[in-house]
Formats: structure tokens, C-alpha cells, sequence
């Protein structure tokens, strides 16, 4: 198996340019973080509040930390103190929690709203047609800035479906850009793809994918 930062230098020759790359480190222990950010990685992902805290007090502090997993309201302060990105904004009350604890803070916290569009996969993140209300109240917070979204593909070889999640996701990202977010220069992020459907994603047009297993091997869990 290839260390993590040959993975992660042999993804980046093929993922085109203005893709970004997260590594994600879930289940993995900091010494394969710190091979990947011995290798240049800076932007990494976690999914659990506890595992994020006690990873990013022992790796260096420029690390970028996205939150990737389902948020509880009662674990939103810690993911706060860490995290420079929540992507998995998936409801109203997750982003006033968000908003109020990054304020406490004295932050501003990175968001993606999460946009189900998957049959099975999950059951969180907003409708496509509640993305609007809920980039509009984003929209006037002072602890969050709506960076874009993120979104999952139905877990399926039908490839044909695969795409046609991913262009629905990039359709609400492109429906808020010209509506609520318009003018927004920071709202700019379209988060979807894993080791196993990031080609497509990115054909579909996405702009950032979320890299596990490709990188760290399979996880135990
Ligand atoms: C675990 C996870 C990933 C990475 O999945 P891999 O298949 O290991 O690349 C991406 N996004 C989310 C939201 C995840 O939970």
C-alpha cells in the first residue's frame, strides 16, 4: 500500500486544476495525517466532533479542517473551536447552532449546505427546494458565511443515476448563485465526489471531492 502522501500526489496528477482536494481522515490516526501534510495536504476531513478535537490538538495548527459528518446541536461547540468548514449543514436548527456558537467564539465559520438528493444514502440535508429559504437565512448571519454546498450520490452502479444526482446538486448550487447568493463572491464551493464516483462528480461539476479511502486505505469500523 502506498504511504498517504504518494496517494494523495498521485490523485492530485489526475483531478484537474481548480478541483480541490480533501483528504479525508476519518478512522485513520494522526501519524497518516501527518505523513499526507508531511506532502504538502493542508485540507482535511472528519465526520465525528471527539475524533476532529483530539486529532487537531496534536497536528499542526495550519491544518484546514472541514466537518464532513452529521452534527449534533451539543457537539457543535467543539466542532466550532477546530473546524474552518462545517459542510453538513443539513438543517435550519444546525445552522443557527453553528451561527451562535462561532459568534461565542468569536469566528466566522465556513458552511456548505448539505442538499439531499440521494434515494437511500442518507436521510439529512435540505430538499432542493428548501435550499433557498435556507441560503437566504444563512445569508444574514454573522457567525457562518455560506460557502456553497455539498451533497451525496445515491450508493448504485447505475452510473446514469450517479450523474444525474450530481447534476441535480450542481443545479441547486447554480440556482442560488443566480438567485439568493447573487453577488456572493465567496459562494463558490460545490462539494461532491468520493474515491469511488470523484471522476463523475467532477464531470458533473464539482469543484471540491472528499477522498478517503483512496488515500488512507480502507477504514476499520
Ligand atoms: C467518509 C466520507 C467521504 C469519503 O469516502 P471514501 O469513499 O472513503 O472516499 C466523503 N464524504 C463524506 C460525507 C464521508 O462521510
Amino acid at each position: 500500500m502506498p504511504s498517504p502522501s504518494q496517494q494523495i500526489a498521485r490523485l492530485h496528477s489526475l483531478i484537474p486544476e481548480g478541483v480541490k482536494l480533501l483528504a479525508v481522515s476519518k478512522f485513520h490516526p494522526a501519524e497518516a495525517i501527518a505523513d499526507a501534510y508531511a506532502g504538502g495536504q493542508r485540507l482535511f476531513g472528519e465526520s465525528r466532533a471527539q475524533e476532529l478535537a483530539a486529532k487537531a490538538q496534536v497536528l499542526p495548527e495550519d491544518i484546514c479542517w472541514h466537518f464532513i459528518g452529521h452534527l449534533q446541536t451539543n457537539k457543535v461547540k467543539q466542532v466550532v473551536e477546530h473546524a474552518a468548514v462545517v459542510e453538513s449543514i443539513d438543517s435550519l436548527k444546525l445552522l443557527h447552532a453553528v451561527d451562535e456558537a462561532a459568534r461565542r467564539a468569536g469566528k466566522v465559520v465556513g458552511v456548505l449546505l448539505q442538499v439531499h438528493v440521494a434515494r437511500e444514502e442518507t436521510k439529512f440535508g435540505f430538499l432542493p427546494e428548501e435550499m433557498t429559504e435556507a441560503a437566504a437565512e444563512a445569508r444574514h448571519l454573522e457567525g457562518v458565511k455560506l460557502l456553497g454546498v455539498m451533497g451525496m450520490a445515491s450508493n448504485t452502479d447505475d452510473q446514469s443515476r450517479v450523474a444525474s444526482d450530481f447534476k441535480a446538486i450542481r443545479g441547486c448550487f447554480d440556482s442560488l448563485r443566480a438567485g439568493v447568493m447573487a453577488g456572493c463572491e465567496d459562494f463558490t464551493v460545490v462539494s461532491m465526489g468520493m474515491s469511488g464516483d470523484w471522476p463523475l462528480a467532477v464531470e458533473c461539476g464539482s469543484n471540491l471531492v472528499r477522498i478517503g479511502s483512496d488515500i488512507f486505505g480502507v477504514r476499520n469500523y
